[in-house]
């Protein structure tokens, strides 16, 4: 049993009482279910050779990530076994079989790091950003009791900076009534669409279920626009 059981850690929601992303139809050549841990790196020179797209993940620390990742991978704890506090910085690639990466990046966010730990921060993830050919979008994770936060507005820039394609994820809607979900739902669509446009935005609930197919969805479509477009730069 790995630390993270034995804490019983919150996020660690159980797979077992609802399916992941349905497989066949719904996330088309995207086989989130077969997510495995391929690698971390912890320098932007250590990054593999630019190959099948990459979808990334973002986002504040405790805003969800890593239950969102474990959730659309149908996986208790792929995520989280990289999980660190936020002083070692890691990105964490995962095969979904040949077809594509799944990228947790370091979250961002965490009281208390030091600046030279942020700093290191900015660089990982905003070169990886600016440079990573086979980059094919970035999810990022907002809690949806507080989406937009300027951490998140500075991430979103760089996206737009970037010509990245973005997905907003809006987690924890559990937390909110169905009218004050789809009342944060407009007002980020709206923000976004001035933000980054072409920036798509969803609500999404670990611990509800809700989502998943959605997201998988985005992701699968995301996955494939990035194999039809020519390499960056041309
Ligand atoms: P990360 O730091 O962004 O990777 O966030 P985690 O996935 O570790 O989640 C942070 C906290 O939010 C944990 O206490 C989780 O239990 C909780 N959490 C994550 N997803 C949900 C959700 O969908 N609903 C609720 N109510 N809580 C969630």
């Amino acid at each position: 049993m790995d630390s993270n059981a034995k804490r019983g850690k919150p996020g660690d929601f159980s797979v077992a009482q609802r399916p992941a992303a349905s497989g066949k139809g719904s996330t088309g050549a995207l086989a989130l279910q077969r997510a495995a841990y391929a690698m971390s790196v912890h320098d932007a020179r250590e990054l593999p050779r630019p190959g099948v797209p990459e979808l990334a993940f973002a986002g504040r620390s405790n805003a969800g990530k890593s239950s969102a990742i474990n959730t659309l991978t149908g996986r208790t704890r792929l995520a989280f076994v990289s999980k660190t506090p936020g002083r070692t910085q890691l990105i964490n690639f995962f095969s979904l079989g040949e077809g594509a990466f799944l990228v947790d990046l370091p979250g961002y966010g965490y009281a208390g790091v030091p600046g030279e730990v942020r700093r290191h921060w900015q660089m990982l993830v905003g070169d990886y950003i600016a440079s990573r050919e086979s980059l094919a979008a970035v999810v990022v994770v907002m809690d949806a009791r507080h989406p937009l936060m300027p951490l998140d507005r500075q991430l979103i820039g760089w996206l737009r900076e970037a010509r990245r394609p973005a997905h907003l994820l809006l987690t924890k809607s559990d937390n909110l009534s169905r009218q004050a979900a789809q009342r944060t739902l407009a007002k980020v669509r709206a923000e976004a669409a001035s933000l980054c446009p072409g920036a798509t935005v969803q609500l999404f609930s670990s611990l509800k279920g809700e989502g998943i197919d959605e997201a998988a969805r985005t992701l699968a479509r995301l996955a494939a626009d990035k194999n039809k477009a020519p390499p960056k730069g041309e």
